[in-house]
């Protein structure tokens, strides 16, 4: 058994030093979650131009900020009229709006609700201003020739705006990743069929096929295979040679019945059989040339598990994706006392606790389906841990 840390390094070493996902463009509305392939640089700074920040009157000078001084309204500018460039005289004031630009010479500019209108020409300023005041200045935010967005950032919303502002209608970004989906195992049907005495359905084919959707992964519909060498070794030789990620789950473990090992051993590299971690220790990592296979245990939780601590490495890995893992503190409400295997508890996460609490969601088997739905974060107690009620462990969100 290879300790977790070790597992996980051999995973993210092999992923980041495999050729990475090609690159492609797409546009701004189909770049949600996708990562970005190459630096965005700011050929312009933001905002653009001084703009103001309120509605309101523009002033030349320190004197006309006083309270109590009236000043003559001269002239009129809004948000996308080019800017005024005869500077304000003394005594006047330009009416302006928000996002307009500053006219040339502004010292500051006063909010509407901080004047009184005397009539259409003349303002009184009630409040004493400040200089600069309600100016948004050029670059404030961003300065010109910065990296906005990097390479290998997945891109969120904010990162839309960003790319929009800095004129990239169509990112580069990283192919999706092709993932096969491979479910083993004689007892399983599909969802729309009643299993016969004996049987159940099929739920990790799509967990999977949705755990791998959900971070941007082109998947194909998964496959069944019947506990068969043959049979497997054909589902894996095809998958293989269309995708970059095989996910095969079942018959990983060592009973009469696994085949996944063996026949994995014939076809590419092992790197990993059996990790430290429960549940999942028959765990499996292997290589065909650039694609990776992972044999996950065919009990739901270990192949939950086996997903968010493996198989999302090795997707961030392919893409060159800047990927960080997000682990919390927390304080894990139960006693526990680990194996010789650190334990991932499916734990709910109450934010009102400081640090967050986490509650392990009843019932820990890993046959069982409910904590899937229901956890917040995997809890890690490390091996030969005896955790006492409320001490601090780190927990994946
Ligand atoms: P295995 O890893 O093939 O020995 O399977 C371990 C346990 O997980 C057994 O109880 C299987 O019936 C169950 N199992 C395997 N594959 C699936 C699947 N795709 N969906 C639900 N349960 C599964
Ligand atoms: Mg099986």
């Amino acid at each position: 058994m290879i300790p977790f840390e070790e597992a996980l390094e051999s995973v993210r070493a092999w992923s980041r030093n495999v050729d990475p996902m090609g690159v492609e463009r797409v546009s701004l509305a189909d770049a949600i979650g996708r990562v970005l392939a190459t630096d965005a640089v700011a050929d312009a700074p933001y905002p653009r131009f001084d703009n103001s920040a309120v509605d309101g009157f523009a002033i030349g000078c320190a004197e006309d900020g006083r309270a109590g001084a009236a000043l003559r309204v001269v002239a009129r500018v809004r948000a996308g009229d080019p800017p005024l460039t005869s500077p304000i005289a003394a005594g006047t004031a330009v009416r302006i709006f928000t996002g307009a630009p500053v006219p040339a010479g502004t010292w500051g500019i006063v909010m509407q609700e901080d004047v009184t209108l005397l009539d259409d020409l003349v303002v009184l300023v009630k409040v004493a201003a400040q200089e600069g005041q309600h100016v948004r200045r050029a670059g404030s935010d961003i300065k010109s020739g910065m990296t906005t967005v990097g390479a290998g950032e997945r891109i969120n919303a904010g990162h839309v705006a960003l790319l929009a502002t800095l004129g990239e209608p169509e990112p580069e970004v990283r192919a999706r990743v092709p993932v096969a989906v491979l479910t083993t195992g004689d007892e399983l049907v599909p969802a729309h069929q009643s299993p016969a005495p004996g049987q159940i359905r099929d739920s990790n084919g799509p967990m999977l096929f949705a755990l791998a959707q959900g971070i941007g992964c082109a998947v194909s519909p998964p496959s069944h295979v019947l506990d068969s060498g043959e049979e497997l070794e054909r589902a894996i030789c095809e998958a293989t040679s269309s995708h970059r990620i095989v996910l095969i789950t079942g018959g990983a473990s060592v009973g009469d019945h696994d085949f996944v090992p063996s026949v994995i051993r014939r076809r590419g590299d092992v790197s990993l059989h059996g990790v430290a971690i429960r549940p999942g220790k028959p765990l499996l990592f292997a290589s065909v040339g650039g694609t990776a296979l992972f044999g996950l245990p065919g009990n739901p939780a270990a192949t939950f598990v086996g997903f968010h601590l493996f198989v999302r490495e090795c997707v961030a890995g392919m893409q060159r994706e800047r990927y960080e893992p997000r682990w919390v503190a927390v304080q894990y409400t139960e006693q526990h006392e680990a194996c010789e295997r650190d334990d991932f508890i499916r734990a709910t996460l109450d934010w009102g606790a400081s640090p967050p609490e986490a509650r392990a969601v009843q019932e820990q088997g890993s046959f069982a389906l409910r904590s899937l739905a229901e956890a917040d974060c995997l809890v890690r107690i490390p091996a030969h841990a005896e955790h006492q009620p409320g001490q601090l462990r780190k927990a994946l969100l």
